[in-house]
């Protein structure tokens, strides 16, 4: 499929007026090339897993007889296939969400339970690294939008600062209201960024630290489907960050005014 873009003027030309139909030859080029890029950086990114999928497992099959060999090339081929699934997920999901500039189905979201079960989808991890999530504030108003989505945005930013935040340290998540605006912030004791590369994090597959990417599980697309999502909701991401102190990544997001949570709530009003 191409995308084409297509611009409709009305000018006048002295007394009379005309229809101007213009076709933006550079959007669909640029359009194009985005897609292209992507393409090739997610056929990269592949090869890397099914790669070493297909070595490990002649690894198992030479080393049939040995029994710690087998069991150390298992775990790795677990891990690698681990990772691949996740690859695969993050490049349909940030397909789907760049496909279309609307959010898929709009509720009422309850802040305070999306971060109480981003924490729990990340508990596990927290665990083995023995770091402490920590959570403070609540939001008094909802927020409007889709709930996976905005799960998923707050699940991959908590899923960040445990991966990169050395063992036995503390993350924070803190939820703010203030002029009808809620910032959900996740703090952590890491490496931080370095400052020219704060902007770029954000785009598809940049690390800056890449082995320690894939090492961790990481897919390099976390923070591109943070982004996405924000912006399908009105609202931004920004990171603020001390490299060798840590990072601190906020999302902020538009409340729901009572107006129009009491229409939202209330009977429908028909004629
Ligand atoms: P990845 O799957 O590699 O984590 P992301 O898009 O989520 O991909 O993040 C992009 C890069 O930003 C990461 O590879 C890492 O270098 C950096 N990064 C993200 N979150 C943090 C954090 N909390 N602390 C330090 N670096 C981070």
């Amino acid at each position: 499929k191409t995308q084409l873009v297509i611009d409709l003027r009305i000018a006048p030309v002295g007394d009379e007026y005309i229809l101007v139909l213009a076709d933006d030859r550079t959007e669909i080029a640029r359009v194009q090339e985005v897609r292209n890029d992507f393409v090739a950086n997610v056929s990269h990114e592949l090869k890397t897993p099914v790669g070493a999928i297909g070595l490990m497992a002649e690894a198992i099959e030479s080393s049939a007889d040995d029994e710690e060999s087998v069991k150390y090339f298992s775990t790795r081929l677990q891990k690698e296939s681990k990772r691949l699934a996740a690859l695969v997920q993050d490049v349909i999901e940030l397909s789907r969400l760049q496909s279309t500039d609307v959010v898929r189905q709009s509720k009422l979201v309850d802040v305070n339970n999306l971060v109480a079960s981003a924490v729990d989808y990340n508990r596990i991890m927290a665990e083995g690294k023995d770091i402490q999530l920590l959570v403070g504030g609540r939001a008094r108003r909802p927020i409007h939008g889709d709930p996976e989505l905005l799960g998923t945005a707050l699940r991959n930013l908590v899923e960040n600062a445990i991966r990169y935040s050395p063992e036995k340290t503390k993350v924070g998540i803190g939820i703010t209201e203030k002029n009808g605006q809620i910032k959900i912030s996740v703090k952590d004791q890491g490496p931080g960024i370095p400052e020219d590369e704060q902007d770029r994090i954000f785009e598809r597959f940049y690390r800056v630290d890449p082995a320690r990417s894939r090492q961790t599980g990481g897919t390099g697309l976390g923070l591109s489907i943070v982004k996405h999502v924000m912006g399908q909701h009105g609202g931004e991401i920004t990171l603020w960050s001390i490299p060798g102190e840590g990072s601190t990544f906020t999302m902020t997001l538009p409340a729901v005014d009572e107006q129009s949570e009491q229409d939202l709530l209330g009977p429908d009003i028909e004629g």
